[in-house]
């Protein structure tokens, strides 16, 4: 009973430090964004502990041993403030990062979080074909930013195949990485997973929680996530594991609004 509900969990599953570290950040600078001096430091302390790869490489020896060197960089959303700041202190470091764009929303800011966090613009068609490609890779963040469990057809077609054909359009390279907007366990379902898939995406990130992910996750790849308000002592306990028990408190979140909805 115990070994069951310890599976179920997804604490049986995956050894948490098995890899790819995959971190994830949202927005830099402002009233509410992360500090850009901090993520200057976890840059440092992230390049001393692991190898930081562009994420498709990581993606490329999911389930190998080699895979527990290897961290990569996610920033979500698509912000102006990824071009102003995380761009100078990514190319200081010699490092790279996926940027994960909301295809529809190019051009207009984060109104997803009306009301909670401050007003944050996103990056339009020029910025974006204009960003420094030796030290980004640009990723579908749906079209609309919106929640993908439950969409029918026709709005997984557009928050993936239209998404991904757009930012082909704009960048002029393949767009593989996708990042489900949200992104916890009851954010998207079997049937967004299989539409990434099939829209041609090679990987997809979640936001649950957790420092590595096996073959079977290549569709919901796990990450770190960076709140604003993390000290340095806090980004170093996240990536040496004193908060994987993050990761069952979301599935057991995600398992109890699935039930109440
Ligand atoms: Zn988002």
């Amino acid at each position: 009973m115990i070994a069951k509900l310890w599976r179920w969990l997804g604490l049986g599953r995956i050894d948490q430090s098995s890899g790819p570290l995959v971190v994830m950040y949202h927005g830099l600078g402002g009233e509410d964004g992360l500090i850009p001096s901090e993520f200057d430091a976890q840059c440092s302390h992230l390049s001393a502990h692991y190898e930081i790869v562009p994420l498709r490489d990581a993606v490329a020896v999911l389930g190998r041993p080699e895979a527990r060197q290897l961290a990569s960089i996610t920033f979500d959303d698509g912000y102006c403030d990824f071009a102003e700041f995380a761009i100078p202190i990514l190319k200081s470091h010699g490092l790279h990062a996926t940027l994960f764009v909301p295809a529809g929303k190019l051009g207009t800011h984060n109104e997803w979080d009306e009301g909670e966090r401050a007003r944050r613009p996103i990056l339009d068609e020029v910025s974006l074909r204009a960003l420094d490609r030796d030290h980004v890779e640009i990723g579908a963040h749906g079209w609309t930013h919106c929640r993908m469990a439950g969409l029918n057809h026709r709005e997984l077609q557009k928050e993936t195949v239209h998404a991904r054909r757009k930012l082909e359009e704009l960048v002029g390279v393949k767009v593989d990485l996708f990042a489900y907007p949200y992104g916890q366990l009851d954010d998207f379902d079997a049937s967004a997973e299989i539409a990434v898939r099939e829209a041609g995406f090679t990987a997809a990130c979640s936001t649950h929680y957790g420092r590595g992910s096996g073959l079977r996750e290549r569709y919901r790849l796990r990450r770190i996530g960076v709140e604003p308000g993390d000290s340095l002592e806090v980004f170093e306990a996240k990536i040496r594991g004193d908060y994987d028990w993050q990761t069952p408190k979301e599935r057991l979140g995600a398992w109890l609004r699935r039930r109440t909805r």
